[in-house]
């Protein structure tokens, strides 16, 4: 058989992780050096060459947009499909097994998935019945404490009874809160995967199922793992020994979330027989950049440390840019951006990382200005959007009535008169009788005792849930969507709305209808008609008719994060946090925001361990640049409302010198220069003339150096008595000749 078409392309470490006999393999490599890679041809080495049937693979990716490209790359080293392998983030994974096995894992058919804001939300409205004060006990908090405790196994009877007034607190939310989504059959995204490990560890005949059936487990980025992902990993795995597991320390980012790089220590103990690769060629980067991301993460003392070269072109330096503030920042981005693709280059194949999302809102609006095209991954995602998920809330109703998170958003949404002292009762009556809200609801209205009012517009809302209820079976889904937006009220409410944004909330609420209708109901469930013969099969259900398509698509709504918005294949710049980023590549990289305060965050900036974590998220940034790669950073910033001034972030200084090029030098000139041709073209374009005294309104008066760019994104260069040399915008600066 010839197998070159998988080998080909590939150093020898690389080879011989892809031909590797069955048995568990480590492969702990640096960026860029090919790990996906190798996943990605070791599981067409298994299929073709070592004969396992692509049913038998479960290959675990961080994001759904990973799992789509693996798929297609497997695919065509195969030159055929990939039927019945399971490709898919953890998440979406065991959601799949849930959804397979609802009742054994004790769930009812249509549980819904509650998102982190959804469950925040619900956090909140327990606290608050509970009478915590909000100061003190923060909702966020707890919901903080409750994914924690998930992350590592534990439900609310496995907390220590003698624990601190915080733990004692924290956990009689914990209790409260699960208690509800267990009554309204409500999954958060750690239930998800806590969920699913109880079903895999308290059903052997399940659990036996699955291990027959996935001979070859497959999992990258593995230093993001945290504990219950590795407990469920290492369940499903048994005493296989099949795991092929791809990671890098330096890229562990999400310790925040309670990932373990501790696992890649672990594996090696808890697998006695894994083969360690190491891969040190990077074949992503140009050594300057390399060799600048290089020296930025061997400031982080606790490393297993590599080293990462590449035989490739030293390239340009790494190009350093320090803008006056947020605007020039942008300016500057969208100006190089629009000089690359001039030279004729994708605008797809450039990226603008940043920190935090907040600083997507001004890249986004000169995009659009610029008439250039982008799209934003992670962020304010579609599916979170407020008046998305009013109409989700709806839906979420329809297709489960004791949905206690969803009756709370949509009761008065839009208003309809039903006022907080109503509500105040329909709670309190649910929690007297353990039932719903939904049910609480009825009650009330049915025992008469509620004000007339209060009673009519209570039973209103009642009666149009029952009557859209009533009528989805018989509607295709996206005529369900676009009726509950006009029926409820939603659209017209938002079409009135004074906030500006009205319009743009309207034309999302199409979009919604537009997405429920491009929705394909997902493949069925792999009922694996192959493994139909396999042990333990014949003991249980698999529930492959568990979902219709509501169901179906509120989960992807919950699960797929955005990850697909805008359209796939309009070549777009993109946009993006770094922790987005990981995994990813383009030639051209902005990576903007280098402040201290921001980046580091200021959060972390005096923890060593979090300092750590806020470097590896540098050293991913840096390393997704092949060929070009701009770091910005502004003097001031006006970020959440306020102006900053804040230092060149640390992790410049620690980039050697030699690495970088300064796009302009930081101005030293203290003496105005006069040239008879630089005044004149200083004066069309700024209105200003060389040497002119001007007045800002903070940095005093000074002298204008020169001036460059015209219109809206003139710029002149003052040098002040007060503060020296700076160069502003001039559409904000607020100058004033005198
Ligand atoms: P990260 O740590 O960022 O996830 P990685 O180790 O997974 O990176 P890949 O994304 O698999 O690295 O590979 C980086 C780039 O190098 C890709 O463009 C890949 O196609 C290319 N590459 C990897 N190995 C080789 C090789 N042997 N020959 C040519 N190109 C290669
Ligand atoms: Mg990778």
């Amino acid at each position: 058989m010839d197998v070159s078409h998988i080998l080909d392309d590939m150093n020898d470490p690389q080879r011989e992780a892809v031909s590797a006999p069955a048995g568990s393999m480590l492969v702990l490599a640096g960026a860029g050096s090919g790990k996906t890679r190798v996943l990605v041809h070791r599981i067409a080495w298994l299929i073709q060459v070592m004969g396992a049937p692509s049913w038998g693979i479960l290959a675990v990716t961080f994001t759904n947009k990973a799992a789509r490209e693996m798929k297609g790359r497997i695919e065509s080293l195969l030159g055929q499909p990939v039927g019945g392998m399971w490709v898919g983030t953890f998440h979406g994974i065991a959601h799949r097994l849930l959804r397979a096995h609802w009742q054994e894992a004790g769930l009812p058919r249509e549980f819904q998935i509650l998102d982190s804001d959804d469950q925040f939300r619900l956090i909140k409205r327990i606290c608050r019945e509970m009478n915590l004060d909000e100061a003190q006990w923060p909702p966020r908090q707890a919901q903080w404490f409750i994914n924690t405790q998930k992350d590592e196994g534990r439900r609310p009877e496995h907390l220590d009874e003698g624990g601190d007034p915080f733990s004692k607190q924290m956990g009689a939310v914990y209790r409260e809160y699960q208690s509800v989504c267990n009554r309204g059959g409500l999954v958060d995204f750690a239930e998800l995967l806590l969920r699913s490990h109880e079903l895999l560890r308290d059903r052997p005949d399940i659990l036996h199922h699955y291990r027959e059936r996935f001979q070859h487990i497959l999992v990258d980025e593995f230093q993001d793992t945290n504990s219950i992902q590795y407990a469920w990993l290492r369940l499903l795995a048994g005493k296989h020994d099949n795991l092929f597991v791809v990671g890098d320390d330096d890229q562990s980012i999400y310790g925040w979330r309670g990932a373990k790089v501790e696992n890649i220590r672990d594996f090696q103990k808890d697998y006695p027989d894994t083969r360690l690769l190491r891969l040190e060629q990077n074949y992503r980067s140009t050594g300057h950049i390399l060799k600048a991301a290089n020296a930025v993460i061997a400031n982080n003392p606790s490393r297993l440390g590599k080293n990462l070269w590449t035989e490739g072109a030293e390239g340009e330096p790494v190009n350093l840019y320090a803008a006056f503030n947020e605007v020039d920042e942008a300016r500057f981005v969208i100006e190089r951006i629009r000089r690359f693709v001039e030279e004729g280059h994708r605008r797809s194949e450039t990226a603008i990382l940043y920190r935090s999302n907040a600083q997507s809102r001004l890249f986004e609006e000169s995009l659009f200005q610029a008439q250039i095209p982008y799209r934003v991954y992670g962020g304010l995602r579609f599916f979170e959007r407020a008046e998305i998920k009013d109409a989700l809330a709806y839906l979420r109703l329809i297709a489960n009535p004791e949905d206690d998170a969803s009756f709370e958003r949509a009761v008065n949404m839009p208003p309809r008169g039903i006022g907080a002292r109503t509500l105040e009762g329909v709670r309190a009556h649910a929690r007297d009788f353990g039932c719903s809200l939904w049910k609480g609801a009825h009650d009330l209205v049915k025992g008469g005792a509620l004000p007339k009012r209060a009673s009519g517009a209570l039973s209103g809302f009642l009666d149009l849930m029952e009557q859209m209820s009533s009528g989805a079976a018989d509607l295709a889904l996206d005529e369900l969507v676009s009726q509950v937006i006009a029926v409820t009220g939603l659209s017209e409410h938002f079409r009135k709305s004074r906030d500006g944004r009205g319009l743009d909330r309207v034309e999302n609420l199409e979009e919604l209808v537009n997405a429920t209708r491009q929705f394909s109901f997902d493949a069925p469930l792999e009922t694996g008609v192959e493994t139909e013969d396999l042990p333990g099969a014949d003991t249980f259900q698999i529930g492959e008719t568990a979902e219709n398509p509501l169901s179906s698509f509120l989960s992807h709504a919950a699960l797929e994060a955005g990850e697909s918005q805008g359209d796939a294949f309009e070549d777009c710049v993109q946009l993006m946090t770094l922790h987005s980023a990981k995994g990813l590549e383009f030639p051209l990289v902005f990576l903007t925001g280098l402040e201290e305060g921001l980046f580091p965050h200021s959060m972390s900036s005096e923890d060593p361990v979090r300092l750590e974590e806020e470097r590896r998220l540098c050293y991913v940034g840096m390393t997704r640049a092949m060929q070009q790669l701009y770091i910005c950073y502004a003097e001031s910033r006006r970020l959440h409302g306020r102006e900053h001034y804040a230092l060149p972030s640390r992790f410049l200084r620690e980039i050697p010198s030699e690495f970088v090029r300064e796009v302009r030098g930081r101005p030293k000139v203290t003496r105005p220069v006069y040239s008879p041709a630089a005044t004149r073209s200083t004066e069309q374009a700024s209105g200003y003339r060389l040497g002119q005294r001007v007045l800002h309104p903070k940095f005093g008066e000074g002298v204008v150096l020169s001036a460059e760019g015209q219109g809206g994104s003139a710029r002149v260069h003052v040098n002040f008595e007060a503060v020296g040399a700076k160069w502003l915008m001039l559409a904000y600066a607020n100058l004033e000749p005198i």
